[in-house]
């Protein structure tokens, strides 16, 4: 049977975090609190006669992200003008770029478990949003409402090549765009209130042709979960319709997440059917080298650049680096502890973090932020086990009194006489005292049962409250008992 390759490119809306709009000065308000047209002025209505003037910071996000994704920038790009006709749309037409947009020839690095993946990206441009429509039907009265709070509200368009093959290879890709745009900052990529977008474009050919088949849109998928069920869904169909040797149709096609079904928008659309044109109310956007430059010199630690740097300089699980990576709040408190205690080593330092400490924040839902205890506090918890004055065990007790009281492990220690037992006489002392208490016991482990030396290890623990060092509990009780023998 003839193997089939899937080619599936993404086209991202993503709406940048400026204060006003795009095009006039309206405000930018959360899609989901504001109250339906509040913000809102003759130009982002579409009023005749009113005129759009281009907001600098949408076009320094702009910059940004183009930057950010190695793109060329275009010193001259020119808006145009997309005619379409739809009740959300006040102006009949959206303000977007077309022929020469901001940005093109990008890449973005991506990770599968096969390894790093290259991903092209084809062009970046902006425009407008458009506004809300709500189709209401009330006991067969049936209407539509409109809110233009999010009529102009800045997006950046990013359209990849058509190199990813497979849904992984989706995942990974949009949400390294994701965090790479958070990260930056140009926006919040709330995708549950909308502000980041996604739409595949999905052809299937036979794994010995090089000619990309004939490809459907798939809109409006508005989380990981509907993207990667609906191409996996449409890989399925396309791929029936050639075994079965009939054509595939280009057409825009939604996708239902309650059926897990995609349904026909609308069949073949053409550029052409847009009418593009460029805007004659808005000159060139022309950028100057010297705007690049700066953008590019503020640009912070990407996170590529933040994984192959911790790779380098330190020992963490793969698993790890990402969890610092992807959260900057983590990352700051984890440097900030090598930072304060060089002679710790990273792996330590690791282990604290992702597993004591973050089982108290889960449990506390206290944010990494929030809470009591500075990292050099937290250093000095892991040095003072390190160093034996404390064991692991009263270390992981003494770590959530500090969370909870925002003292020093130094004078938690203090207070509740906490100083670990490592003079070996007193221990030895302790042993004794354990080993004549229970002989039956004793006598048992001496006949072969292993597992009595565990039980026997506790209660020289228990007598000592937990406080001896472990280690030498050990070695002495096993002389103790070999002498037995
Ligand atoms: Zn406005
Ligand atoms: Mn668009």
């Amino acid at each position: 049977m003839t193997k089939y390759i899937a080619d599936i490119g993404l086209e991202v809306h993503v709406e940048l975090s400026t204060k006003s709009k795009m095009f006039c000065s309206c405000k930018v308000v959360d899609n989901t609190e504001a109250k339906p047209n509040i913000a809102v002025c003759p130009v982002c209505c579409g009023m005749p006669g009113t005129l759009p003037i281009i907001n600098k910071k949408a076009v320094e996000f702009a910059i940004r992200a183009a930057a950010a994704l190695e793109c060329k920038i275009a010193r001259t790009s020119i808006f145009a003008r997309k005619n379409y006709f739809y009740p959300d749309l006040p102006k009949g037409y959206q303000i977007s770029q077309y022929e020469h947009p901001l940005a093109e020839h990008g890449r973005l690095i991506i990770h599968t478990k096969e390894g790093p993946k290259t991903i092209h990206i084809h062009r970046a441009h902006l425009e407008e949003d458009t506004g809300k429509l709500t189709h209401v039907n009330n006991e067969g009265q049936a209407y539509s409402l409109v809110n233009l709070n999010r009529a102009g509200v800045p997006l950046l368009e990013i359209v990849s090549k058509p190199d990813m093959h497979n849904v992984t290879e989706v995942a990974a890709y949009s949400k390294e765009l994701r965090l790479l745009l958070r990260t930056i900052g140009v926006t919040s990529g709330d995708m549950e209130k909308g502000t980041m977008r996604f739409e595949a474009n999905l052809s299937m050919r036979p794994a010995d042709c090089k000619k990309l088949g004939t490809r459907v849109e798939v809109k409006n998928l508005n989380s990981f979960r509907a993207m990667e069920n609906a191409i996996q869904y449409q890989m399925r169909i396309q791929q029936k319709t050639l075994q079965s040797g009939k054509p595939v149709k280009q057409q825009t096609l939604g996708w239902d997440e309650n059926a897990g079904k995609t349904f026909s928008q609308r069949s073949k659309e053409n550029a052409n059917d847009y009418r593009y044109f460029p805007e004659p109310d808005l000159p060139p956007l022309i950028i100057s080298d010297n705007w690049i430059t700066r953008v590019k010199e503020a640009m912070v630690e990407l996170p590529n650049e933040k994984r192959e740097r911790y790779r380098q300089a330190f020992d963490l699980q793969p698993e790890e680096t990402e969890r610092l990576v992807e959260d900057k709040a983590i990352a700051d408190f984890f440097e900030k502890c090598i930072e304060t205690s060089p002679t710790l080593s990273a792996r330590a330092i690791a282990n604290w973090l992702f597993t004591d400490l973050f089982a108290w924040i889960n449990l506390n839902q206290i944010p990494l932020t929030k809470i009591k205890m500075s990292a050099k506090d937290f250093t000095d918890l892991i040095s003072t086990v390190q160093q034996g004055i404390i064991n692991q065990n009263t270390g992981k007790e003494v770590l959530r009194d500090m969370l909870a009281s925002g003292k020093s492990v130094y004078e938690i220690v203090k207070e509740k006489g906490l100083q670990q037992l490592s003079d070996t006489d007193q221990i030895a002392l302790l042993i004794d005292r354990v080993l004549k208490k229970h002989q039956s016991e004793v006598t048992a482990y001496l006949n072969g049962k292993d597992s009595i030396f565990n039980w026997l290890f506790g209660q020289v623990m228990r007598a000592a409250k937990g406080k001896a060092n472990p280690q030498i509990i050990k070695q002495l009780l096993q002389d103790k008992l070999n002498l037995r023998q």
